[in-house]
């Protein structure tokens, strides 16, 4: 044993990461499946979806989580109306996150920092993991059919992050918009989570052309089947055109899931078919007694 070397004590800080990273595998044997929500940019209306899809799921009985990463810009709060909610310390474990219905649970950085809209944190890569394996590993999420992942656009540090920490059966949705230009920044996504060996559940194109209100036609705006070209192109399915409708915008800003609102909308019916999708080729969970 004369040459056996001699490791230095772990400091402080590297016990607490590998009680965080403990706790974190103990919190993801209770997640059935995990659906990551991308896209190459901003405004293509990832976050309008991931909220429409977590509320659609948790109508279908499903016991959903939806975890918004944007630690710069977070928006779920807002569409959900939870704005200004607190997530409070439960004894054992940790944050208890914030219930929208019975069977939707939400947390964002808005929930656990006052404030956070005017303070101008900088977040370098380190801490954005920390706190996200933090929202996984010590927040009171139970059971999960399905944990939604809102992360920011792009293939920055918090996508980067969540995927590391391998949340099982975990599998990115990309949305984007009809215009062949958008493909650019798709096939950045695709190749982002090629290199992670993130499967890629499908595309969904949102914003595809208009119904109008008076004679109920489809109209394009766009160039459109950008989407749905590359899916095919790619092997991905296709999940479908979310087209644009107004109402999705106002029931964005009143905080109200328009999938619950309008349920027999053009819109809401593409959501209906891509909840089918989702449910018939994931997981089901084990009813634990
Ligand atoms: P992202 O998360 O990609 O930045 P958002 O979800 O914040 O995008 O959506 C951007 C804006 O587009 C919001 O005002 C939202 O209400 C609107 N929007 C998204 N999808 C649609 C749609 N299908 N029809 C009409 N407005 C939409």
């Amino acid at each position: 044993m004369a040459n056996e070397e001699k490791r230095p004590p772990l400091s402080k800080e590297e016990i607490e990461d590998l009680k965080a990273d403990l706790m974190l595998a103990d919190s993801l044997t209770r997640i059935e499946n995990t659906l990551m929500i991308l896209s190459g940019k901003g405004g293509v209306g990832k976050s309008t979806i991931a909220v429409n899809l977590a509320a659609a799921l948790a109508a279908s009985d499903k016991t959903v989580g939806l975890l918004d990463i944007d630690i710069h810009g977070p928006s779920i709060p807002l569409l959900l109306k939870l704005e200004g909610a607190t997530a409070t310390t439960a004894s054992g474990r940790g944050l208890i996150p914030i219930r929208f219905n019975d069977n939707l649970k939400v947390m964002s950085i808005e929930f656990v920092m006052k404030d956070q809209a005017d303070e101008a944190v900088i977040w370098r890569g380190p801490m954005k993991h920390r706190m996200i394996r933090q929202f996984i590993a010590e927040v009171e999420w139970g059971d999960l059919d399905f944990l939604i992942v809102d992360a920011p656009p792009g293939t920055g540090d918090e996508p980067l992050s969540i995927c590391q920490m391998a949340p099982p059966r975990s599998q990115a949705i990309i949305i984007t918009t009809p215009q062949k230009i958008a493909l650019k920044d798709v096939r950045k996504s695709i190749r982002f989570c090629k290199s992670l060996g993130l499967p890629v559940f499908g595309i969904i194109e949102n914003m595809s052309g208009f119904v109008c209100d008076n004679c109920g036609k489809l109209h394009q705006l766009f160039d459109s089947g950008g989407g749905e070209m590359l899916a095919l192109e790619q092997g991905f399915k296709f999940l479908g055109k979310i087209p644009i409708d107004q109402r999705l915008v106002s029931a964005s800003d009143r905080g109200k899931p328009f999938v619950l609102e309008h349920p027999a909308s053009p819109a809401a019916q593409v959501f209906d078919q891509i909840v089918s999708s989702v449910i018939a080729l994931s997981t089901p969970r084990m009813k634990k007694h």
